[in-house]
């Protein structure tokens, strides 16, 4: 069967190691077309800022890896795919699945549309477990983390084993879009700041993963929670654009030694939220767009844009939303723990729709996924299958306090706080006069007054939750 061309369509897989499509035509074809589509007709919701510029790096890397044989295009992947077949003499056309809806609709019509005329295959190269092989007993899916997770997943097969094979890509001279061509880059000097902070491609993913497991998965289980400590791995990004595989972690963490099966047991359950937030978006395919408790239709979110302003750019007078805001803005990441602080503190105290939240993390994060965004922001509103209790709202100042003890990450972000007694430090406001004048501080002039009372908000935020329920048994 050797001597034949095979398209291996890249989307977000962009990796060669471990690539179950390549690795498959690769024991079938001597040559292999590598093809990127940037696909902005079809694409739903539009790419964020922070994703389009790792996506252009990562584009950068992976033309490098395939000796710039990578075909790149731009437009409807179905016209891009009949122009290749009709360039080449291609036996068969290959790629790994992506998961949310408005892919599986694309790929669905693709692949009807060219099998009439060619071979097409495709693969998982992005999860552990294939949504739809978990099930509960009466053939439903699950709603809830931990039985999904450990009745479900770990009940079965163990995933798949990692693989790389030799793979040789076509030395082809057909045409390839410029990468500057497809407009992924906007010249704003947020995007080169950030951008300082990360190295992007499939190397880099793996000397992260190798540093982490040398270095950070020795406490994970506690470091995880305090955003200045180095107990998370960062690799979110490189796992949405499948610079790694998730198999190839969930392997690598076994043959670690010396460091706690629960720091390694609490690590792969993270890896299970992942496929847990995929799981339900599969389900449940307005997982983005709506609510997945459908009585919060009716829930009274405040339509407040001048806090939300202040939110998205850090300055709520709340220095551990500030920072976790500051960081996100500045970096392109923002630590799990912040992630659900900010996020509580937007939808409880100030009863600002999950969406809002959703849309910023989606345009400025550089991990921005679909199922892991929404699943997170509708964890914390309460309107996800497995939610946060209602009445469960995080207090910002004792957060900050058992988080960042000694402030180092809030003073990392809001530097105008940098002389702030400890005592005050995660609630300025409550810094008396005489010593903001020996710090040489003002309250409302060197950083803000609060935006919301935290105690009234949350109030508020109870009783608002509580009319729902209330509303909702009657
Ligand atoms: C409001 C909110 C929005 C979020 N948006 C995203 C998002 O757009 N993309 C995204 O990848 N994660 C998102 N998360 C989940 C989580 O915050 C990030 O995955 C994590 O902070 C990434 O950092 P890390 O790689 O260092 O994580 P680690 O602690 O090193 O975890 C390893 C991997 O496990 C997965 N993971 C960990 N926690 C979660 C989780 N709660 N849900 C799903 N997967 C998880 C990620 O792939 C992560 O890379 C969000 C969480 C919240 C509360």
């Amino acid at each position: 069967m050797k001597n034949k061309v095979a398209v291996h369509w890249f989307r977000q897989d962009l990796r060669v190691k471990d690539n179950p499509s390549l690795n498959y035509l690769s024991k079938k074809y001597e040559n292999i077309i590598g093809l990127f589509v940037f696909d902005d007709v079809n694409r739903d919701p539009r790419l964020g800022s922070a994703s389009k510029v790792w996506l252009c790096e990562s584009l950068k890397h992976l033309n490098e890896q395939l000796n710039g044989n990578l075909i790149l295009l731009k437009g409807d992947p179905q016209e891009c795919l009949e122009e290749i077949l009709n360039f080449f003499d291609v036996e068969e056309v290959s790629w790994n699945r992506c998961y949310e809806p408005w892919v599986i609709k694309r790929d669905k019509k693709i692949k009807s549309n060219i099998s009439e005329k060619i071979k097409v295959s495709s693969f998982n190269g992005s999860l552990l477990w294939e949504p739809w092989e978990i099930l509960k007993d009466d053939n439903t899916p699950y709603k809830v983390f931990t039985p999904f997770y450990k009745r479900g997943c770990l009940s079965k097969k163990a995933p798949r084993n990692p693989e790389t094979s030799k793979i040789n890509f076509f030395n082809h001279n057909f045409r390839s879009t410029n990468i500057c061509d497809l407009q992924l880059l906007q010249n704003k000097e947020w995007e080169s700041q950030t951008l300082k902070i990360w190295q992007v491609g499939e190397a880099q993913a793996e000397k992260i993963m190798k540093n982490f497991l040398e270095e950070g998965i020795k406490d994970y289980s506690d470091g995880r929670n305090f955003p200045k400590k180095k107990n998370v791995s960062r690799l979110s990004p490189f796992l949405h654009w499948g610079q790694i595989s998730p198999n190839t972690i969930w392997y690598a963490l076994s043959k670690v030694n010396d460091v706690g099966e629960e720091n390694i047991e609490v690590f792969k359950s993270e890896l299970g939220w992942r496929e847990f937030a995929y799981y339900l978006n599969y389900h449940f395919p307005y997982l983005q767009k709506e609510n997945l408790k459908k009585n919060f239709d009716n829930f009274k979110w405040k339509n407040d844009e001048i806090s939300f302003q202040r939110w998205t750019k850090g300055e709520t007078g709340i220095p551990i939303v500030d920072a976790g805001m500051r960081e996100l803005y500045q970096t392109g990441y923002m630590h799990n723990r912040s992630r659900m602080i900010v996020g509580s503190f937007l939808v409880k105290n100030l009863l600002i729709h999950w969406k809002k939240g959703e849309e910023w993390f989606w345009d400025c994060l550089f991990d921005a996924d679909a199922a892991s965004n929404s699943a997170s922001w509708q964890w914390i509103a309460g309107t996800g299958t497995d939610s946060t209790p209602y009445f469960r709202i995080f207090n910002p100042v004792t957060q900050g306090q058992k988080f960042d003890p000694e402030g180092q990450y809030i003073k990392k972000f809001v530097p105008e706080l940098n002389d702030m007694p400890i005592k005050y430090l995660f609630s300025p406001w409550e810094c008396p006069e005489n010593i903001q004048n020996e710090i040489n501080f003002k309250l409302g002039v060197n950083y803000p007054n609060p935006i919301v009372d935290l105690k009234e908000s949350r109030k508020r935020a109870l009783l608002t939750y509580e009319i729902l329920r209330r509303e909702n048994s009657k």
